[in-house]
């Protein structure tokens, strides 16, 4: 079969290829479809988001290669539109819906950009209680369909990055348990998020989430979250069993 990857970011954000590579690459794979997306524009850090001034150089150049290359790869042009973007998307093709910030006091704390970054901040905010810092994650990531209008909802558990605490614990399952089931009824797919397997031996969501969602009835797209072109399909093989038809 021939594989969609709708989760690629290039050099437009925090990626380490050109778009052009990409598809070359993504050609070289044979894939059916490829979606090229970026970081939303975050006012509040712009350390691997777009520049608020390209997102229509972008737009302009994956339109142009989708006609170029037409007779070979299906190209969509897509965003990863955080959870307190302000931006506007209504111009692309599709649009993941991610949590990597909690709002805390009015400001903005990443919790995936390091380890110790995120320990420091569950010591300091949440007294070195990860049931807490999670029940506040899960809380945003319950309503990310509702904010962003994303039509995939992006790395689902983030928020277990770092293997940082037990999630084989009855607070935690709560916890995501009440996410899913606030977002089963939008009807729309959780990514199988490949980007992780290297580190955690399973992808965004774990397994056992991904057995939840679907005792619910909820859908799966696989992605691989790729920066580099090495990695569009990297792990699919494995995974593709868990997304059905
Ligand atoms: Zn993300
Ligand atoms: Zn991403």
């Amino acid at each position: 079969m021939r594989y969609t990857s709708l989760h690629i970011h290039s050099l437009f954000c925090d990626g380490y290829d050109s778009i052009l590579d990409i598809i070359k690459e993504a050609i070289k794979l044979n894939l059916d479809t490829i979606g090229i997306l970026y970081h939303s524009y975050t006012s509040f850090d712009e350390s691997y988001c777009i520049k608020k001034d390209k997102i229509d150089e972008f737009i302009n150049l994956v339109e142009r290669y989708k006609k170029e290359f037409q007779n070979l790869i299906n190209i969509k042009h897509g965003v990863e539109q955080d959870y307190f973007s302000e931006t506007d998307t209504k111009q692309h093709d599709y649009l993941i819906g991610s949590v990597h910030y909690i709002k805390k006091n009015d400001k903005y704390y990443p919790i995936d950009s390091s380890k110790e970054e995120t320990i420091k901040l569950v010591n300091e905010l949440y007294n070195g209680d990860y049931y807490e810092f999670s029940k506040d994650y899960f809380n945003l990531v319950s309503q990310v369909v509702s904010k962003t209008k994303c039509t995939i909802i992006g790395h689902f558990d983030l928020v277990t990055k770092y293997n940082l605490f037990d999630t084989d614990n009855e607070k935690y399952r709560l916890l995501y348990k009440n996410a899913v089931d606030k977002l089963i009824p939008y009807n729309i797919p959780f990514e199988i998020n490949t980007s992780i397997v290297d580190e955690k031996g399973e992808p965004y969501p774990s397994l056992e989430i991904i057995n939840y969602i679907k005792s619910k009835g909820g859908k799966f797209i696989l992605s691989s979250d790729a920066h580099k072109k090495e990695n569009l399909i990297k792990h699919f093989d494995e995974y593709i069993k868990y997304i059905g038809d």
